[in-house]
């Protein structure tokens, strides 16, 4: 991998005279590869030694950090990242069909957080949001081999920065992969006799990762919400808001999918 300067500098080398050896001896770059510059020196797309944020000599923040975070939250819940043939990963994100505006929103976040091809596949029942790119595993390293409740996932320092900075991007990522809004009624009798008809909403989130679970709730704390846990055969598997000021805080910034 040479970059454009090494090209051209090694191509002015060879304008003032001096022979392709002495080019390649003076360089330590091969005399083939060298020859192969005086046709083309601009280097193929999948040559080019590109770095992004996360990799470059002085690691900075995701450029979009909302858009990164909320796609973070994405990834936690429902996304997955595979290493393609060509050794570059694959990010995927499967966003059901019922919810076309989450659909955008993904696909937008990720065209974002790093800038890359996106494309949308239609699956039965959702349509995978993907977009391929050697950096996502940069972005996202998280990544590992096995499935994500089955292996610790933590943050690293800079994600956690970025997370304590966009708590509630984080909560509506997670929430739009994994969670779900409900709105159940009950009926009550008054002192008077009257029945009365009361409408109570809930935001549940399901994850099979302790972890991730955590991830969630401790945004939560941070955020004021009040949370709780249903067990599911045993295990807490399920994390409720349905206090009425919790609830009105999550409408307000997280709101039903749509
Ligand atoms: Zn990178």
């Amino acid at each position: 991998m040479y970059d454009r300067a090494t090209r051209t500098h090694a191509l002015s080398l060879l304008r003032t005279g001096m022979s392709l050896n002495s080019v390649s001896r003076q360089t330590g770059i091969a005399r083939a590869t060298i020859r192969s510059w005086t046709v083309r020196v601009e280097p193929l797309p999948h040559m080019r030694p590109t770095t992004c944020c996360r990799c470059a000599d002085t690691p900075v923040l995701p450029a979009d950090q909302a858009a990164y975070v909320y796609l973070l939250g994405l990834y936690l819940g429902d996304g997955c990242l595979s290493l393609s043939r060509k050794g570059v990963y694959v990010l995927r994100i499967a966003c059901a069909d019922a919810w076309p505006g989450l659909i955008d929103a993904c696909a937008d976040a990720m065209g974002k957080a790093l800038p890359n091809n996106v494309w949308r596949t239609q699956c039965p029942g959702c349509v995978a949001v993907s977009s391929s790119s050697k950096h996502w595993r940069c972005l996202f390293p998280q990544h590992g081999p096995g499935k994500k409740h089955e292996r610790p996932i933590t943050l690293e320092p800079w994600q956690r920065q970025l997370v304590d900075a966009h708590p509630w991007e984080f909560v509506r990522g997670l929430f739009h992969s994994d969670g779900c809004r409900f709105t159940n009624w009950t009926e009550r009798t008054l002192a008077s006799g009257e029945r009365r008809r009361y409408e109570y909403t809930r935001y549940f989130f399901t994850n099979r990762s302790d972890d991730i679970r955590r991830l969630y709730s401790d945004t939560l704390d941070a955020l004021g919400v009040e949370w709780g846990v249903l067990r599911h055969s045993g295990r807490e598997l399920n994390i409720s808001v349905a206090r009425k000021p919790s609830v009105a805080l999550m409408d307000a910034h997280v709101g039903p999918k749509y």
